[in-house]
């Protein structure tokens, strides 16, 4: 799936947009998110993740997507 691939990449150099969101009431404020993608999440003072923008640039795109599938309690969403 050589194209399929070539096409995925032109998509996400492209931009697009993916549009997050988050169940804060299943966090549990391990900080895994925010160390992965720094300025798109932050553990708040009351040990909860915040979403500071739910719709990122493109050039974040990939660590929010690998912030989302490194939560282990699977708390984002990521929306294309
Ligand atoms: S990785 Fe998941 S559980 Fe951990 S702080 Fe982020 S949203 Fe909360």
């Amino acid at each position: 799936m050589r194209s399929g691939g070539l096409e995925a990449r032109k998509a996400r150099r492209c931009g697009g947009t993916v549009k997050i969101t988050i169940d804060v009431d299943k966090c549990i404020g391990s900080g895994s998110c925010e160390m992965i993608a720094p300025g798109i999440f932050e553990v708040g003072d009351d040990g909860l993740v915040q979403l500071l923008t739910d719709s990122p640039s493109a050039e974040h795109h990939g660590a929010v997507r690998t912030a989302a599938a490194s939560c282990p309690t699977q708390v984002i969403s990521v929306d294309d």
